[in-house]
């Protein structure tokens, strides 16, 4: 094992985000709350990708942060069987997932050479980097998993290898013994549960690794932090860091998200001519593929539902006018005019969410867009799509209470295309139910309920709150480790 004497000067740690925007937005936020604390906080990405993160890193080293970029090239295109330019999951096709989970083995060498040259004290790296583990131990540094997701939805993962493998019979089934019954539908599982290869890596890169940094705060999910950070259920040590979207206030300190500027002026603009809590945003992320009969259904869902509404359609579907065509019915936008806008490809979220004209968000339930509403006090109306989305929403829900169903039951099938379509009816239903407030007593509650967490957040992340209580303890456990010259982690 090699050995990191204790350096000199403010502890350092290096954060290797996986390159998708789920993934690498809440990382690049939690370098630069780190730098904010007086860490030496590098970020490592890729050329494509720092063309986003430039921006943040420019604006936080100009206020004295020491944030730093370090630019490591992407696999060559012969080697990964990915496109060129193909750096971020983001651009790549869905069924080329596993091609770029495989393509992130080839940064083992230009990792390491970078380990020994900046020597930094710590390595945060992305749980599908799953070969850091070793890295870091070859090193003598203590390695930090950032999964991307909560500790509801870790915890959960965790408990489910006592329920698998599923009887083939199986539909869904009740996973008991925790503070809630939570209902699981196998076929919204995460993809990973079949992934036999990669749990196994997984798990072994867990055991080897210091513990768990996660994008949470404690009384968002307060049992189930409690259970994941106990370190007899889980077996791994974790902090809560979140909601990493607030430690930045001005839109520059937030990691590069991919807006232009004209989108963003137009967006936060249209929201500036509407009533307090009238709009619904929708918008599923950054990795979401509907298909043309889908997006249709919801263009004519969103309005029928008479409420005013903020839809974002990512750029794919909404490439060119013949692209376009195939889905977006006639004379849509003309109609909507002035009640109803469409993003095509992305909106500044944290701003939208953040607006007093916005509602109710319709989301996927990623964990970074969950987080986003909660911090907002928004409530949300849940329309999960595949990961560990169903079970985000059985936080949402059944937990915290914060959100509605579009749909009961379960209606897509893992990554294909929606075999059952939500339709133009449910979702003007649900969204004309909810929105602007229809005086429903439960409606109330979960709008009410929003706003109560969205307070809980930001109390998480000041001084003496959970989360801050949760960074001072890392940062002292961390440099005192360093301190030591310990050379067992
Ligand atoms: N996002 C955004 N504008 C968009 C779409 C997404 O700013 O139009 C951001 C969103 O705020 C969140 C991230 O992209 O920080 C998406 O992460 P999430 O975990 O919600 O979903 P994923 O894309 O991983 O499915």
């Amino acid at each position: 094992m090699g050995s990191n004497a204790a350096s000199a000067g403010p502890l350092h740690m290096l954060f290797f985000p996986l390159m998708s925007p789920g993934h690498m937005i809440p990382m690049v936020d939690m370098a630069r709350l780190f730098a904010t604390r007086g860490v030496r906080s590098t970020i490592v990405t890729t050329p494509l990708n720092a063309t986003n993160l430039r921006r943040t890193v420019d604006s936080s080293a100009a206020h004295g942060l020491p944030l730093s970029l370090h630019v490591i090239p992407f696999p060559d295109p012969a080697a990964t069987g990915l496109a060129p330019g193909q750096e971020n999951l983001s651009t790549v096709p869905t069924a080329h997932f596993n091609t770029f989970v495989m393509a992130l083995f080839h940064f083992q060498s230009p990792l390491a050479a970078l380990l020994r040259e900046l020597r930094p004290d710590v390595l945060v790296s992305d749980s599908l980097f799953t070969w850091t583990a070793d890295l870091a131990l070859e090193h003598g540094i203590p390695r930090l998993i950032f999964h991307g997701a909560g500790a509801f939805p870790l915890f959960v993962l965790t408990n489910l290898v006592n329920y698998l493998p599923l009887d083939p019979s199986t539909e869904s089934f009740t996973m008991n013994g925790l503070p809630h019954p939570i209902r699981l539908h196998k076929n919204g599982l995460p993809e990973l549960v079949d992934n036999f290869f990669m749990l196994k890596l997984l798990g072994e890169a867990e055991a080897k690794s210091y513990g768990v940094v996660v994008n949470t705060f404690h009384d968002m999910e307060p049992s189930y932090v409690n259970y994941y950070k106990n370190k007899n259920q889980t077996g791994i040590k974790a902090w809560c860091v979140g909601p990493v979207s607030l430690f930045c206030r001005a839109a520059e300190e937030r990691a590069g998200r991919g807006e232009s500027p004209a989108d963003r002026e137009r967006v936060l603009g249209w929201l500036n001519s509407k009533p307090a809590g009238s709009v619904v945003y929708m918008c599923f992320g950054s990795l979401c593929h509907f298909s043309g009969a889908q997006l249709r259904e919801i263009a004519l869902g969103l309005e029928a539902s008479g409420k005013a509404f903020l839809w974002v359609v990512r750029r794919e579907a909404a490439e060119d006018a013949a692209a376009e065509a195939e889905w977006m019915p006639e004379g849509f936008e003309k109609r909507v005019e002035g009640r109803g806008l469409v993003v095509r490809g992305w909106a500044p979220q944290v701003e939208v969410l953040g607006h007093a004209a916005v509602g109710w968000f319709v989301t996927h339930c990623g964990w970074n867009s969950l987080q986003e509403s909660v911090c907002a006090g928004v409530p949300m109306i849940t329309w999960p799509l595949f990961h560990e989305q169903f079970i985000n929403e059985a936080l949402v829900v059944d937990v915290m209470g914060v959100g509605v169903r579009m749909w009961e039951g379960f209606r897509r099938n893992r990554l294909e295309e929606a075999k059952v379509l939500v339709t133009a009816e449910e979702v003007a239903a649900v969204v004309g139910r909810v929105v602007g407030g229809g005086g429903e007593e439960e409606v109330e509650t979960v709008a009410r309920k929003a706003k109560e967490y969205g307070e809980a957040a930001r109390k998480a992340v000041e001084e003496e709150g959970s989360t801050y209580e949760d960074v001072t303890s890392l940062i002292k456990e961390l440099d005192a480790k360093r301190k030591e010259g310990q050379e067992d982690v």
